[in-house]
């Protein structure tokens, strides 16, 4: 691993004197790479706590433009982007916070095999998107790719959090929680979600991703942290594996 400089010493200072990362886990995060699916009110805060974190390498993928109604969450935004591509305007907002970082966009939708190509090349995978399609599939790609997956979800005023890792023999997957859920989704732009409840998931992958690449505590694995805002309750479901799950029971 490559030595921290002066300037790296001092600008990650505040968690290389943290002892259980100390030096080599700030190499760790440096020499990491993470990709980030949908770069709206969970991306913006998990991309900006990485980047600032020192983490290598951030791959954004987001297909959709910056809309006035996105401000009110996505707070990497503001109103002089409105009609940019997402994951251009987080980039430079990433850029513009930390120059050790490299930041790849993908503007477009992937399809099962690029994404594959990408979960494949990256430490840790978040799943920031908003709709089953997408979770699914992710799930699935980094089973395949044997790629840890941090996984988050808000929507009114409740949130929900957890670690699926195809590398802990123990560890279920995506699709052994939801894989009875039929296709009726709830999506913000439906139902509603306040900022702060979507924001705090976000920067909470953030941080079960460092975690993940600097090897320290316990990781969400095996557990659905679910947030209730409004009464300001955490709860954490024990999941089980599901020995049947198509995805994850045969490896
Ligand atoms: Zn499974």
């Amino acid at each position: 691993m490559t030595e921290l400089t002066d300037q790296q010493l001092l600008k990650y200072s505040r968690q290389i004197m943290l002892p259980q990362l100390d030096i080599d886990g700030q190499q760790k995060i440096l020499s990491s790479s993470v990709l980030i699916v949908g770069a709206g009110g969970l991306g913006n805060p998990a991309a900006m706590y990485l980047a600032a974190a020192g983490v290598g390498r951030l791959v954004l993928v987001d297909d959709d433009v910056v809309d006035q109604t996105n401000l009110q969450r996505q707070i990497a935004f503001n109103e002089s982007v409105v009609g940019q591509s997402k994951v251009s305007a987080l980039a430079e907002q990433l850029q513009a916070n930390n120059s050790d970082v490299q930041v790849e966009t993908l503007e477009h939708r992937l399809d099962e095999t690029e994404l594959l190509e990408c979960v494949q090349g990256v430490s840790v995978v978040l799943d920031c998107t908003d709709n089953f399609d997408s979770r699914f599939l992710i799930n699935r790609v980094c089973w395949q790719a044997g790629t840890p997956l941090v996984s988050a979800a808000a929507i009114g005023f409740e949130g929900q959090l957890s670690v699926y890792h195809p590398g802990v023999e123990a560890s279920p997957c995506y699709q052994c929680l939801y894989g009875e859920v039929d296709a009726q989704e709830l999506t913000c732009s439906e139902s509603g979600v306040l900022g702060p409840v979507v924001g705090s998931q976000g920067v909470l992958q953030a941080l079960e991703a460092l975690k993940l690449i600097a090897g320290v505590g316990e990781s969400l694995i095996g557990r659905l942290q679910v947030f209730d805002a409004l009464n300001h309750e955490w709860r954490v479901i024990k999941l089980r594996k599901d020995p049947q799950c198509p995805v994850c029971a045969s490896t």
